[in-house]
This record gives C-alpha cells, sequence and structure tokens, in this order.
C-alpha cells in the first residue's frame, strides 16, 4: 500500500517505520526542518524494543511536498494542534479514493479532517502504542500496542477492515471497531483528568491519586465529560471509566508515570493538546447548553501554565 505518514515525530516515525519494514511504500511528512533532514541524510533511527535499527525512509518537509505520490492511505500523527496546517500542506496528496485515518488522542478531530476530506474515507482510531523523540531522525520504540479503527461513514466497513488488515501485517495489532467513538471518549477522559492535572500540580499520577481530593476532582471532570457524549449518542459507562483513572494510581504498574502532557509542557516547554481534550468539552459544552466548569478551568490553566512558561 502506498501510505502517507503526515506528522512523523514519535508515534508517527513508529508506525512509518513499522509499515515500511512490512514492504509498504511510505513516505514521511512533517514540518519539523531538521527532523526531514536528519532521515534524509542518515535514515530514521530507532532503537526498537533494544535493537538499533535504521529505515532508509523518504523524508518531505510539509512546505515542500512530493505531488505526485498518490496516497492510498495517509495516517495523520501530528500533535492536535498541529492537524489543520498539516491537511492544508498534504491536500494534494489527496485523491478520491485516498483513505484518511486519524489517531490523534483528543476528540473531534473529524471535524477538521472533513473540511479536506470526504466523510466516506475517514476513518477514526485509538491506540495504546506509544513512543518518544530522542533528537531529529531519531526515536525509541519500546514496548506492545494495538489500534482500533472504525469508518466514520456508513457502509465503508470493508475499507476500514482492510486498513485494520494491512496494520496488522505490519506487526500493529489493530481491529475493526464497532464503536470506536466509545473508545475515544473513554480514553479522552483518561487524558483529560491525569494530563492537565499532573501537569498543573506537577505530580506523578500516583501522587495526585493518593490525595484526598483526587475523586471528587476526576468524578467532576468525567460527569462533564459524559454529559457532552451522551449528547453525540455516546453513553459512556462512568464507574468502568472511573475504574480505569484509578489504575492510572497504581505505583506498582503506572502511577509513578507522569502523562504525556507533562512531559510535552513541563520538561520540554510545548504546548499542549489541553485545547483538543477538556477544551474540545468546554466547547461542545457551551453548543449543547451543558455546564462544564471543570474542564473550562482546567483548559484555561493549562494555557496560563504554557504562558509563564514561554512554550512553543
Ligand atoms: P510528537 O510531538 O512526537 O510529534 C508531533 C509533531 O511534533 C511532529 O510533527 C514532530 O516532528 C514535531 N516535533 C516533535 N518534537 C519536536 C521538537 N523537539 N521540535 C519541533 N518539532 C517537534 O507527537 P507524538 O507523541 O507522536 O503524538 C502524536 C499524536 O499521537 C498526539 O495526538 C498524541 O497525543 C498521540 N499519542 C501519542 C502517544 C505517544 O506515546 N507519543 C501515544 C498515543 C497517542
Amino acid at each position: 500500500m502506498k501510505i502517507v505518514i503526515a506528522g512523523a515525530g514519535a508515534m508517527g516515525s513508529r508506525f512509518g517505520l513499522m509499515l515500511h519494514r512490512a514492504g509498504n511504500e511510505v513516505i514521511l511528512v512533517d514540518g519539523w526542518a531538521d527532523h526531514v533532514n536528519a532521515i534524509n541524510e542518515n535514515g530514521l533511527k530507532a532503537n526498537l524494543n533494544g535493537e538499533e535499527v535504521v529505515a532508509s525512509l523518504p523524508a518531505f518537509h510539509k512546505d515542500y511536498l512530493e505531488k505526485e505520490f498518490a496516497a492510498d492511505l495517509v495516517i495523520v500523527f501530528t500533535k492536535a494542534m498541529q492537524l489543520e496546517g498539516m491537511m492544508q500542506s498534504i491536500k494534494e496528496l489527496l485523491y478520491d479514493e485516498t483513505k484518511v485515518l486519524c489517531l490523534l488522542n483528543g476528540i473531534g478531530h473529524e471535524e477538521v479532517i472533513e473540511k479536506y476530506v470526504p466523510l466516506n474515507n475517514i476513518l477514526l482510531g485509538n491506540t495504546m502504542w506509544t513512543a518518544g523523540m530522542v533528537g531529529p531522525g531519531e526515536v525509541k520504540l519500546f514496548g506492545n500496542g494495538s489500534v482500533d479503527l472504525q469508518n466514520l461513514a456508513p457502509g465503508q466497513e470493508e475499507i476500514a477492515k482492510e486498513v485494520a488488515t494491512v496494520l496488522t501485517e505490519a506487526g500493529l495489532n489493530a481491529k475493526y471497531s464497532e464503536n470506536i467513538l466509545y473508545s475515544i471518549y473513554k480514553k479522552a477522559c483518561v487524558n483529560g483528568t491525569m494530563n492537565g492535572l499532573c501537569t498543573i500540580l506537577d505530580v506523578n499520577m500516583a501522587g495526585f491519586g493518593e490525595t484526598k481530593e483526587a475523586d471528587a476532582i476526576v468524578e467532576a471532570i468525567v460527569a462533564e465529560f459524559a454529559s457532552v457524549a451522551k449528547v453525540e449518542g455516546v453513553e459512556l459507562n462512568v464507574p468502568e471509566v472511573l475504574a480505569q483513572i484509578k489504575g492510572c494510581y497504581n505505583r506498582e504498574t503506572i502511577g509513578e508515570h507522569f502523562p504525556s502532557m507533562h512531559q510535552d509542557l513541563i520538561t520540554n516547554n510545548r504546548l499542549t493538546e489541553i485545547d483538543y481534550i477538556n477544551g474540545a468539552v468546554a466547547r461542545k459544552g457551551l453548543k449543547y447548553d451543558i455546564a462544564t466548569p471543570y474542564c473550562t478551568f482546567l483548559t484555561q490553566l493549562v494555557h496560563v501554565k504554557e504562558q509563564i512558561l514561554g512554550a512553543k
């Protein structure tokens, strides 16, 4: 399959590398010039579960694209706030048949993609894979993961299943989901509590979870997500979602980790995806006339912190 990875940071590099190693024709597109140049000069370097690998993958700066590449599949993997700019840049690579798969964290990305791609060609998903940048041209890829995906428009199930097969053949462990919006909202609840709170409070997940106020705050945030999701036809199982969040406090498993937003803002001084997690719920709350004070306040606090730290 001819595949464009649109946004080839940590996750895009993982998917690009694995799909390339499985024999697909893959190109990487990114807006970070040093990264693109490093890949073209030295290959994409990865520590893949302890094994050092180098892949010869063509990389293009998003502003200088090879327009002849007629993609069967585009996998978008920017940060949420870079998605619109990336869709603008790659629009000439999109043909009538090109499918676009979005695996970004957060909710509502289909509203951006729909401006560039017919509904029939859009696939939404969720992934449990992880990845990290080491520096330009270099990533670390540890652990295992999975992908769940579904077509946005009715009647396109076969296409979604075909894409899941291509990903699975590359070792990405993908499956067709009957209700992807449910999984997207569920994951957004975990991110919408752990990410913003641990970032603002500068604490790991266990440290937050062990405070007396943790349960009340988390329950209030999840209630806002659930109310908004319900208007969109997604009936969240709130006890199940809360149990998953509380599982993050366990020091024996992942409790001592800082969520990715903490790494983005506090460690790396980068802007966060808060507008597409709690901020998205706040915007939807306004639209549906649902009060979302916790999501609104948390979004504001994270933006204040971004400004204090001069995040870029
Ligand atoms: P990333 O920050 O590694 O890459 C996103 C974009 O930022 C890329 O265009 C990349 O080139 C650019 N970038 C990265 N580091 C940069 C730097 N130092 N200077 C300039 N540009 C830089 O993002 P990601 O972790 O791959 O995440 C992509 C999407 O996948 C997000 O929505 C994220 O929430 C989601 N996600 C990430 C993980 C993970 O483990 N990383 C897991 C699941 C979902």
